[in-house]
This record gives structure tokens, C-alpha cells and sequence, in this order.
């Protein structure tokens, strides 16, 4: 990718403490742009489109809120929506994102079993926004990383 002055900027709002108390990388120690380039390559090869992938997170969010905190089922995947008030902007300065998180895993695991991350997705308003705009999936090891491999098994159903 060409990093632009805006990436740039964004990258040095990407650590702990700074927008988030988490930030955006985990524990992953490649850089930002590493990050992005290489969930590029993963997308490509598992088929994936940045823009569905965004449009259909959307809507499995929107279909969980009507649990109203309770997990419900939508198709072979439990959703459900969390109540966290307040907005996040996002690293690259375009906007402010509800911090609602969302968790979605297969509906015939059991709570117990599952591994966030292995068979959990969590997300927020921004990281549907960060997916879209940025191509940007989070470090590994954030609560928030939107795995590839992950997201091509749940929304191939
Ligand atoms: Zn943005």
C-alpha cells in the first residue's frame, strides 16, 4: 500500500491509551501497514470483498440489537449486542462510531467452549467502519480483530 500522510497520522493513534484503552494492534508487532496489506492478500485468496463483508456485519449488528442484549439466533450464528454508550472516532480522523459492541459465533457451540477470536467475532460500529474504509482488520490479539479466516467461515453459510 502507499502510505499517505493521513495513514501515517492514523498509525501513531493506532497503540494503547491513545483513542482506545486497548487500542487498535493487539499484540501484534508488524507494523500497521503490514497489518493492512497482508489481510488484503487473506481477503483476496479467501474470496472475500471488503464491502460485502462490511454491508453483511452491518446487518447481522442490526438483527442482533433486536435481542436487546440477549443472544439470538440469526441463521446457523448467535448474535448479540452489547450496550456501550458513547462514541469512538476513528485513527484516521472521518468520523465518530457508536461503541456498541457486537459478538456473533455458531449457534451449536456452547458459550462455554467458545475462544473470542477462534470462534467469536466481536466488532463495533468503527471496526465495520475500519473495515470499509481502511481495509483495516486490527492487530492480532485485539478484542476486536476481525479475522479473515474467520469471517469467510461465518458469513459462507
Ligand atoms: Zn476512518
Amino acid at each position: 500500500m502507499k502510505v499517505k500522510p493521513s495513514d501515517k497520522e492514523a498509525f501513531s493513534r493506532m497503540g494503547p491509551g491513545i483513542l482506545t484503552a486497548q487500542g487498535f494492534l493487539g499484540i501484534d508487532v508488524r507494523p500497521t501497514e503490514e497489518i493492512i496489506v497482508e489481510d488484503e492478500a487473506a481477503f483476496a485468496r479467501l474470496g472475500l470483498d471488503f464491502e460485502q463483508v462490511a454491508d453483511e456485519l452491518d446487518r447481522l449488528a442490526e438483527e442482533g440489537a433486536k435481542g436487546l442484549g440477549e443472544p439470538i439466533k440469526v441463521g446457523h450464528l448467535l448474535v448479540q449486542s452489547g450496550d456501550a454508550r458513547g462514541m469512538l472516532p476513528c485513527p484516521w480522523n472521518d468520523g465518530l462510531f457508536h461503541k456498541t459492541a457486537v459478538s456473533i459465533r455458531p449457534a451449536d457451540l456452547p458459550f462455554e467452549a467458545c475462544v473470542e477470536g477462534e470462534d467469536m467475532l466481536v466488532y463495533s460500529e468503527l471496526s465495520i467502519h475500519l473495515l470499509k474504509a481502511h481495509h483495516f482488520c486490527q492487530g492480532r490479539g485485539s478484542p476486536f480483530r476481525l479475522e479473515p479466516e474467520l469471517i469467510a467461515e461465518f458469513l459462507e453459510k
